[in-house]
């Protein structure tokens, strides 16, 4: 392989060599969204952050598989086996089948993810179509003496498997603090220890979504699913285990334990948690209810928002900040995004009409060479973005005839901006979709020739100040006239 990768590990805390388990091979799972609602804006950055993270990988030779769960079932109100089912909350309010439900958000979730240009993963699988896998690990799990049950309950025991592995590990937190910390549940003294959590849950009466199993009739803890899919699709051990930044604690924790209570290895070899999308500061999440829909941003349809911006103007916001950082929601943010993606598109859509000379004022290859290594480095896209602007630049001076660019280089370039603007970052040219806009100002243009060969300059002057006014910009040269956005 080319490329090293480094790649920060949370369970390490540090970057380490990507060194995938079965090269050119690599297993990723990341954990996907609970379909009980629409997506908000900051469950799309993370995964827009790991599409990039699968797009580069691909990009580099890896053959990837990359498997993102739906969750559809067990996923309960509170992080610890309390509250109502969200999914069956949902459907009493909706007035639907739980399963209606979730077909209606996985649709949802899908068309989003679309409309962002993220390619789907490899595999998609869902908590309710792995019932049985759930069931056969939490088997393993209390064959080895990790988990107990309670009135056809059963938990996972943390202070037993504490004894032999490190239930901290991913989070270096104090095992006796998170002890002293962790509240007590009322009624719930079922439990013997209090950081031990649910893998099997006893159904009530009321219970909508519930299946067989040897304990009984109920449903899978939120965290069983998680290890029993990643097990089955990419192994016991594999490569990337990834998801946002407030899985960490208390759900991934919970994945590492269950894997190594059933199979006694650490399931995945790097951790990578994204950070998160904020609103003034604070997360933006569904239940602190600042959590903007990505058609509201789209439409500009929101009280804190100033005006609509358009996918690709939102995504490359994102890929504006590394995937670490907070990213914090402001109309002044994504309108400097958008004119910074616009001069992008501008600059790639002129490529096409360079001339190229014999000689060459410049040299692409350290410019990918840095576009690489920014990605090496911990998928770093801000530099990426800023070695782009660089290329833009270049091709506007090579366009205002103010620089010259040779044949050789000229094909480089045309092959950095595809590779990282197209196939790394999965932007599109939000104006290309408009083929129409470009008939018609072909046409436009062809009468303003017309108008000055006639030496009708009022006319062709209204054409150009006309179209100025519209944000489009004509520019004449000794091959004829181009328009651009302003
Ligand atoms: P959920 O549907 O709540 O289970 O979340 C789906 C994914 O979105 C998880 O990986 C979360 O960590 C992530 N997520 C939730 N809120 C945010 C946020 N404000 N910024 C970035 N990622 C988030
Ligand atoms: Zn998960």
């Amino acid at each position: 392989m080319e490329n090293t990768i480094q790649i920060y590990n949370t369970l390490t805390r540090k970057k380490e060599v990507f060194e995938p388990i079965h090269a050119p091979n690599v297993g990723m799972y990341v954990c996907g969204p609970t379909v009980y609602s629409d997506v908000h804006l900051g469950n799309c950055r993370t995964f827009i952050s790991f599409d990039l993270i699968f797009r580069y990988l691909k990009y580099v030779g890896y053959k990837v598989r990359y498997v993102r769960n739906i969750t559809d079932a067990g996923h309960l109100e509170g992080d610890r086996d309390e509250g109502d089912d969200k999914f069956a909350k949902r459907a009493k309010l909706e007035q639907l089948e739980p399963m209606e439900i979730v077909q209606k958000y996985t649709l949802g979730f899908h068309d989003v993810l679309r409309i962002f240009n993220t390619l789907p993963p490899s595999i998609e699988p869902t908590a309710t179509g792995h019932i049985i896998e759930q069931i056969e690990m939490i088997k393993e799990i209390m064959a080895n003496g990790y988990a107990y049950e309670a009135n056809g309950t059963i938990y996972f025991d943390v202070d037993k498997y504490s004894k032999t592995y490190n239930y901290t590990i991913l989070t270096n937190r104090n095992l006796e603090d998170m002890l002293a910390n962790t509240r007590e549940l009322g009624g719930q003294d079922e439990k013997r220890g209090r950081l031990d959590f649910a893998l099997w849950i006893k159904a009530k009466p009321e219970t909508l979504m519930k299946w067989v199993s040897p304990w009984g009739v109920g449903f899978p803890g939120w965290h069983i699913e998680c290890s029993a899919m990643s097990a089955k699709y990419l192994g016991k051990e594999f490569d990337i285990h990834g998801g946002g930044m407030d899985l960490a604690a208390t759900h991934h924790t919970n994945e590492i334990a269950q894997s190594e209570a059933c199979s006694h290895v650490q399931p995945a070899r790097i951790w990578m948690h994204t950070n998160m999308l904020t609103v003034n500061g604070t997360r933006m999440s569904k239940s602190a209810g600042n959590g903007f829909l990505p058609h509201e941003l789209f439409s500009g349809d929101h009280p804190l928002l100033t005006k609509g911006f358009s996918p690709m103007t939102v995504k490359f916001f994102m890929l504006q900040a590394h995937y670490r950082s907070t990213l914090d929601f402001s109309n002044d943010a994504l309108d400097a995004s958008e004119k910074g993606f616009k001069r992008l598109m501008n600059a790639v859509a002129l490529i096409d009409k360079l001339v190229a000379s014999d000689a060459s004022d410049f040299e692409i290859e350290p410019l990918r060479l840095r576009c690489v290594q920014a990605m090496n480095d911990d998928f770093n896209s801000p530099v990426v973005i800023a070695e782009l602007f660089e290329a833009s630049r270049i091709i506007n001076s090579v366009y205002d005839g103010k620089a010259k660019i040779s044949v050789e280089e000229l094909a480089k370039l045309k092959q950095l901006m595809q590779d990282f603007v197209f196939e790394v970052f999965g932007l599109m040219n939000e104006d290309s979709n408009n083929g129409e806009l470009n008939s018609v100002l072909n046409l436009v243009i062809d009468i303003r020739k017309t108008a000055k060969e006639n030496k009708d300059y009022a006319t062709s002057d209204r054409i150009r100040v006309g179209l100025q006014e519209m944000g489009i910009q004509l520019k004449d040269s000794k091959e004829g006239t181009n328009w651009s956005k302003i």
